[in-house]
């Protein structure tokens, strides 16, 4: 039984979370069930028992542009709890070459770009005005092509007669945002990356991490809903959908119990939505239940001293592609995280022979990490870390509408127009209570 509660939300990460709350603020009395015992999802941290840590899931990177994000922090109160770097800065290490950054000045967009591309040291004069028509390379892509499913990231870069070192600098970002190779990458969903950083005010384009853990994000989001009316069941999994007569029912549970409600967001991964819904719910779009996922390894490095000169590096040339200055151990040393997006050759490779290559890929990147002692490392895979961002699947993303009356998806998959992040989730979320909330009529509460 739904008992008072006017709409239930499956799943509690940042998009099942994000719609939960945003219902909440208008007044509907929200009821939230998660399989796990805290929130976050695919984003998520605990804290170690043995060390006291807080460990991430992996490591997460968010943005200043994260404007949905910030709005779902500013909701619950913990704006804090991320810590932005002023303006966008990466600073990038490429084996055989050394060190170049690309760095926007408080400048207006898009001054703020011409001023780092114009800094880059990396590109020649001929890339820098390749890298400077890139804002109209981005719009133009948009008009031909809508979202631009046709072209890889590599293909789109070819065809706007891309120099070699400009590829070899926007690679890197492409493989970190889309979690795939450029070589399979959509462009179009690159290409809405960049359109944020260009479109973005400077001071608006800083890289952020999480100050202590990811789950710091969404502390108080139990109590939030609590305070209106609402309550999260965590260690509650969800079955099925019931739809009847075209419209949504209710919920069917593990264990047997059943769930009535007439407004269900489902904030699920894709292949779990599959599960839960018979194919016709998903009208044109089913075929995305068995998008295949793509893969990220993460560690953590924890030194006797700090290693890197900035927040966030990228490297080129080695298997490691990020290394995040992750601040102070609670039981000493200095933390380094490092990233492998789209690691399908490491998602089966043992943990001790990842930590080796990582370890000597810091070591010959960064001079410090030579004189440094390593304490202790850990290594993270996440097999299913986001749906794949191949072009050919983009067409297939569905909108948070379903053909069922007050049935709505939402989750990094949907069609958000971004890659599958925290921000994407987060928008869907939003967008998912915002039908609800139209279906409740608790917008005019
Ligand atoms: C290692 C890693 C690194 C990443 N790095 C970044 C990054 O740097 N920047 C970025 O923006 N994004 C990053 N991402 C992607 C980001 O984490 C996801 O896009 C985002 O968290 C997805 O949120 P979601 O709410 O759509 O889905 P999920 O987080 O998957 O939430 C779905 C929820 O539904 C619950 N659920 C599933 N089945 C049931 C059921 N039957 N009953 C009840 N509950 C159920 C799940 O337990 C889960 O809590 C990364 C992901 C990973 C794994």
């Amino acid at each position: 039984m739904s008992g008072s509660f006017d709409a239930v939300v499956v799943g509690a990460g940042f998009a099942g979370v994000a719609a939960a709350t945003s219902l909440a603020e208008e007044g509907a009395r929200v009821l939230v069930l998660e399989t796990r015992q805290r929130p976050g999802g695919r984003a998520t941290s605990w804290v170690d028992p043995a060390t006291g840590e807080v460990e991430d899931n992996g490591q997460h990177v968010l943005a200043s542009f994260y404007a949905e994000t910030l709005r779902l922090l500013r909701r619950l109160g913990t704006e804090e709890a991320l810590t932005a770097d002023r303006t966008f800065h990466l600073r990038l290490w490429e084996r055989g070459r050394g060190s170049f950054q690309l760095r926007c000045p408080d400048l207006p967009a898009p001054f703020h770009w011409v001023a780092a591309v114009g800094t880059c040291d990396r590109l020649s004069a001929r890339s820098r005005l390749r890298a400077l028509d890139l804002p109209r390379q981005v719009r133009a892509l948009f008009e031909r092509n809508g979202d631009g499913s046709r072209f890889t990231v590599e293909s789109w870069l070819r065809e706007i007669g891309g120099t070699e070192d400009l590829a070899a600098v926007l690679r890197p970002i492409a493989l970190a945002s889309l979690n795939e190779t450029p070589r399979e990458g959509s462009a179009g969903l690159f290409a809405r990356v960049l359109d944020r950083v260009f479109q973005a005010p400077a001071r608006a384009s800083g890289l952020a991490l999480p100050r202590r853990g990811l789950t710091d994000l969404l502390h108080g989001f139990e109590g939030f809903l609590a305070a209106r009316g609402g309550e999260v069941r965590y260690r509650t999994t969800v079955l099925g959908v019931r739809v009847e007569a075209g419209r949504a029912a209710g919920l069917s549970l593990l264990g047997g119990a059943r769930i009535d409600s007439g407004c269900v967001v489902l904030a699920v991964p894709h292949d779990r939505a599959g599960w839960m819904l018979e194919p016709e719910h998903f009208g044109a779009y089913h075929g995305i239940t068995r998008a295949p996922w793509s893969p990220i390894v993460s560690t953590l490095n924890v030194y006797d001293r700090p290693i890197l000169p900035s927040r966030f590096v990228g490297l080129l040339g080695t298997r490691t592609q990020w290394a995040l200055d992750r601040g102070q151990a609670a039981t000493g040393g200095y933390r380094v995280g490092t990233v492998r997006s789209a690691a399908f050759e490491d998602e089966d490779r043992p943990a001790d022979s990842i930590l080796d290559e990582t370890t000597r890929e810091l070591a010959e990147a960064f001079p410090e990490a030579r004189e440094a002692r390593l304490l202790r490392a850990r290594v993270y895979k996440e097999r299913h870390a986001t749906m794949r961002s191949l072009p050919e699947l983009q067409p297939l993303r569905p909108p948070a509408e379903t053909p069922a009356r007050g049935l709505f998806l939402a989750g990094d998959w949907t069609a958000t127009g971004l890659p599958p992040t925290i921000e994407g989730a987060v928008l869907s979320g939003h967008r998912a209570a915002a039908l609800a909330s139209a279906v409740l009529g608790t917008a005019a509460r």
